[in-house]
């Protein structure tokens, strides 16, 4: 346990402040990201404030929900109050939706799959029928498909293996979302759901960074004397040996934006509460303790300083997106 936390401290410690972070880009005009997530609300806990960087230095960023959420709990006591949460919550988390998409400027689309739930109990029950982590791949990842030769991203933004953390929605978003970069630009698969795209690079999130939250743990330790990560700074070695092993390559500085994560991420009532273990380091000591959001290169066929065991401070690393007729055969890899 102790040579895993000293190793992180050590990664930590050679990371530069904020300040001197290389910055983003002043203008990504032409650039298109797409970000696949499971739940309407995971936009907004997981690179929130890369999406609004990104926006607000002219790229356009894609948001498209595999499901409704229909499934989820109610987890604030505030809205368990509101009959309307009972009554109708698909159409609460969509206008709750509709709320983070304006704080966060994205644009938003809706998969139109149903949510599988998080399956609780021993043994675990059967996922609902019909539900989005129940169907076959293909069927699954079509909508997917047809929206990525249709908006035509540079970038998929997804979950990595276990979805981040296993739901069965998470875990299917994944697939999905790989299933499109390999398939979307192959004109003999999905035939029918629009002319071929290739995207040039794919990322997981890496939200749950262990050495992210050692650092806010720490933060608290420090400054309030108690943590709520200290189970898992406990258990590290045993969550890091059932964790997929994917160093992290990419930090986008997003500091600046962290305010309208935080707005996109309370638009969310039912999901979200104000006092919740998302804001347990208040946002402006965030932006000191971590100022950036984490990702994982996974796939890149452009050249990036990441592939070779580098680092990236931007998504666009090597993509010429300023140019609209942008096409694969234009790079020499
Ligand atoms: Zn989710």
């Amino acid at each position: 346990m102790h040579d895993l936390i000293g190793q992180l401290k050590t990664l930590n410690a050679s990371l530069p402040t904020r300040e001197n972070a290389p910055a983003l880009a002043d203008d990504y005009s032409g650039l298109r990201i797409l970000a696949v997530h499971a739940h309407p609300d995971d936009e907004s806990s997981k690179g929130a404030a890369a999406a609004a960087a990104y926006v607000a230095r002219g790229a356009r960023y894609m948001v498209v929900s595999m499901t409704g959420g229909e499934r989820g709990d109610i987890l604030n006591e505030q809205v368990a109050a509101n009959p309307r949460a009972h009554r109708d919550l698909p159409g609460l988390r969509r206008s709750e939706m509709a709320a983070a998409r304006e704080a966060l400027g994205i644009e938003h689309r809706w998969a139109g799959f149903v949510d599988s739930g998080l399956p609780e109990g021993d043994p675990l029950p059967p996922l609902p029928y019909g539900a989005f982590a129940t169907l076959p791949l293909e069927q699954a990842a079509a909508p997917l498909v047809r929206l990525v030769r249709e908006y035509r991203p540079h970038i998929i933004l997804s979950y990595d293996e276990i979805g981040g953390y296993p739901h069965p929605d998470h875990i299917m978003s994944h697939k999905v979302a790989v299933e499109a970069f390999h398939k979307a630009g192959d004109p003999h698969a999905y035939v029918g759901e629009g002319e071929p795209w290739q995207p040039l690079k794919l990322y997981y999130d890496k939200i749950f960074s262990p050495e992210r939250t050692l650092a806010l743990h720490e933060h608290l330790l420090k400054t309030r004397g108690e943590s709520p990560m200290t189970p898992w700074v406990e258990n590290i070695a045993a969550r890091m040996d059932s964790a997929p092993k994917h160093r992290t390559t990419t930090r986008i500085p997003s500091f600046e934006y962290f305010e309208k994560r935080d707005a996109a991420l309370l638009s969310h009532a039912s999901q979200v509460e104000p006092g919740g273990v998302f804001f347990a380091v208040p946002t402006e000591e965030l932006k000191d303790v971590w100022p950036w959001e984490d990702y994982t290169l996974i796939e890149s066929l452009v050249p990036t300083p990441a592939k070779d065991g580098g680092e990236e401070w931007c998504f666009a690393e090597g993509i010429d997106y300023s140019n609209p007729n942008l096409h694969l055969a234009s790079y020499s890899i």
